[in-house]
């Protein structure tokens, strides 16, 4: 099914230049098609959210039981996410892949133009607004990530009691992906109606070999971030491991390509945890921190929504101030663990972050040509997180352990040798 879905991805791609250079008013009269299909992604991209997010919050909240692994944990999985958003955001603004592009290619597929400025106390407000259903309705995703972090705070607060609403939501997180898997299958359809028509326009003809350009840019610049990525970890295995450190690729090679072959790190939790027992990690600690550490450190995904949204905005010619990019930062931070574990789960949440940014979620389209091979190297890189995340907390938390142990020992050595 998978290299099917890559031909017809192909082939809907030639179709849709084809067809947009040769039978431009066609194109256009099928644009339709294309927004259903977009329409269909944002219909699941909310309770998605919503439910991937109390899934994963409910799951922190259970770290207590782990006491400091948890701690630990969190810890390392926030400098992660931040340094690869950080990574994407700087490189996105050394490179400007997305300036001078042409911005129909997002704004023909959209009937009005977002000219909304962030400024923000604005943005503070939206995060609270006096009712959660009409701020669903009207598609704020912003307070609905805040109403689920402290509903899930809430929920890790009742205790036992709350253990069928988190279940549920569990439940619901899991019949969604399900959706969204279903739906990928139909983006053959929506791609081609969605650059048939955005090339149909007359006067994007002439740029589109610029546009290429400008995507692949784009393309090279991400991976840069995830190589960047991947290579301030190493270094943290440089130190902890020093000469083991390339023993410790060598088992890792092994869940990256798992993640390479199915774009989800959930599917790739029993290989990363049969490469954490060859290296030796201490077993509590890996059997805790790699599934946890899956849930919410997806800092291949965060970097995406990130560098994504920051390159539409660089082809709309929208200016952001720095605050504004720290909402793209936030955004895509949460947007990511919500996408835990779903092929191409980015992709959806990521209309989270467009949203918050005033972005025509018809950007989406220049993404979709490329999202199933790209998705295939963040989840890669999510995986790598995880394992490196796993040995650095196995290794402070044992630092650790022997410190504790060491002075009695001392002590225990002095005391026979005053008697
Ligand atoms: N497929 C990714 C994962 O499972 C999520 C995404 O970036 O779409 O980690």
């Amino acid at each position: 099914m998978n290299n099917k879905m890559f031909y017809l991805i192909l082939l809907s791609i030639v179709l849709g230049i084809v067809g947009g250079i040769f039978l431009p008013e066609q194109m256009i009269a099928i644009r339709w098609l294309g927004t259903l299909f977009i329409n269909l992604l944002k219909l699941i991209a909310l309770p998605l959210i919503f439910s991937a997010l109390v899934g994963a919050i409910t799951s922190i909240g259970n770290t207590r039981r782990l006491g400091s692994i948890g701690v630990y944990t969190i810890f390392y999985v926030m400098v992660s996410v931040s340094f690869a958003v950080f990574i994407g955001l700087l490189l996105l603004n050394v490179f400007k892949p997305g300036a001078g592009l042409p911005p129909e290619l997002i704004l023909a597929n959209v009937s009005t133009t977002h000219t909304k400025t962030l400024d923000f106390s604005s943005f503070l407000l939206t995060l609270f607004p006096p009712n959660i259903v009409a701020a669903a309705a009207k598609f704020e995703i912003m307070p609905i990530v805040f109403f689920s972090i402290v509903f899930s705070i809430a929920c890790i607060s009742v205790g036992e009691s709350a253990k069928p609403v988190m279940n549920l939501f569990n439940g619901l997180r899991d019949i969604f992906v399900k959706m969204i898997i279903w739906l990928m299958y139909l983006t053959p359809i929506g791609l081609f109606s969605l650059l048939g028509s955005a090339i149909a326009e007359a006067a994007l003809q002439k740029r589109l070999m610029e546009s290429v350009r400008g995507m692949l840019l784009f393309i090279v610049v991400f991976m840069l971030g995830l190589l960047l990525q991947c290579l301030w970890q190493f270094a943290i295995i440089r130190y902890i491991r020093r000469k083991k450190a390339s023993e410790f690729v060598r088992q890792a090679s092994n869940p990256m390509l798992t993640a390479f072959v199915t774009s989800s790190s959930i599917a790739t939790l029993p290989v990363a945890l049969i490469a954490a027992k060859q290296l030796k990690l201490t077993d509590e600690v890996a059997r805790f921190v790699l599934p946890f550490s899956t849930t919410i450190n997806l800092a291949g995904t965060a970097m995406y929504e990130a560098v994504s949204t920051l390159f539409f905005c660089q082809i709309l010619g929208m200016h952001l101030s720095i605050t504004a990019q720290i909402g793209i930062f936030i955004t895509s931070i949460v947007a990511g663990m919500g996408a835990t574990g779903i092929p191409e789960g980015g992709l959806v949440t990521m209309i989270m972050v467009l949203r918050s940014a005033n972005v025509p979620t018809s950007a989406l389209v220049l993404l979709l040509p490329f999202d199933r091979i790209l998705d295939r190297f963040r989840t890669m890189v999510n995986v790598w997180g995880s394992l490196v995340c796993t040995a650095t907390v196995d290794y402070v938390s044992t630092k650790k352990q022997r410190a504790a142990v060491l002075p009695d020992y001392a002590a225990e050595k002095e005391d026979v040798a005053l008697a």
